[in-house]
């Protein structure tokens, strides 16, 4: 089963994709992770994708692309994979067509998250994450149990996005219009889009997720 959440920056793709690896096994391919991965490095790629990111747009199709290949191609035996940010624009959508031909793989569903566009901003800039095991929160809607400590792994360390700014989220929403919602018609063509409420509670969108992973 392989699935691609589809939704703009702060829809909840990441926190129900680590609700689905948790549940099912599924492998977790995010390549806003892997490109926090590329930036961190003291390379000319990772300086050029960090000012694309910090500036809210998107990195090019080829190094996004080759990302998603390298992972499929070493992927083990996970029941699946869960693409989450990828793709983001119409050459990105027929490069996974062709990554996944070549993997033996199809592409089971395309979820859409659907989130009211003044909740995205609410969402970003309120959102932190684990340090340690990278464990997603939120200020208002996900505050850990207790104060200041992971649930997940008891640190006390936790990190916030340098793309996360109200600035930044109203451009990326900007590319999200104008490059990604135009490839919802691709799979719309192919019948394997589902909408699901994003405005529901974390739990309440999980259990929609599951009713169409069921549904196949
Ligand atoms: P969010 O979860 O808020 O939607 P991501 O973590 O997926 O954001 O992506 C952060 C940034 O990384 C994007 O704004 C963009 O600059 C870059 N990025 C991530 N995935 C892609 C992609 N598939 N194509 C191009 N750029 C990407
Ligand atoms: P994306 O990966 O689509 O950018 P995230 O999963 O990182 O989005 O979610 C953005 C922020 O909103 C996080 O702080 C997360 O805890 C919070 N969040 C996610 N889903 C919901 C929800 N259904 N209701 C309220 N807050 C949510
Ligand atoms: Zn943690």
């Amino acid at each position: 089963m392989n699935i691609i959440l589809l939704g703009p920056p702060g829809a909840g793709k990441g926190t129900q994709a680590n609700l689905l690896v948790e549940h099912h096994g599924m492998l977790q391919l995010s390549t806003g992770d892997m490109l926090r991965e590329t930036r961190k490095a003291d390379t000319e790629l990772g300086r050029r994708v960090a000012a694309v990111m910090d500036a809210g747009e998107l990195v090019s199709d080829e190094i996004v692309s080759a990302m998603i290949d390298a992972k499929l191609a070493d992927m083990g035996d996970e029941v699946g994979a869960i693409f989450d940010g990828y793709p983001r624009t119409e050459a990105q959508a027929h490069s996974l067509d062709d990554i996944l031909a070549k993997h033996d793989r199809k592409l089971d569903h395309v979820i859409e998250l659907v989130v009211d566009e003044e909740a995205l901003v609410d969402r970003v800039t309120g959102r932190f994450t684990c340090a340690n095991c990278g464990e997603g929160y939120h200020d208002r809607h996900k505050l850990p149990a207790k104060e200041g400590v992971c649930d997940k792994c008891g640190s006390t360390e936790f990190k916030r996005r340098a793309d996360d700014t109200e600035d930044t989220v109203r451009t990326r929403m900007n590319e999200y219009r104008a490059k990604t919602a135009p490839i919802l018609p691709i799979y719309d063509a192919r019948g394997i889009v589902q909408r699901v409420d994003g405005m529901a509670a974390i739990d309440d969108v999980t259990t929609a997720i599951e009713k169409v992973l069921a549904s196949a």
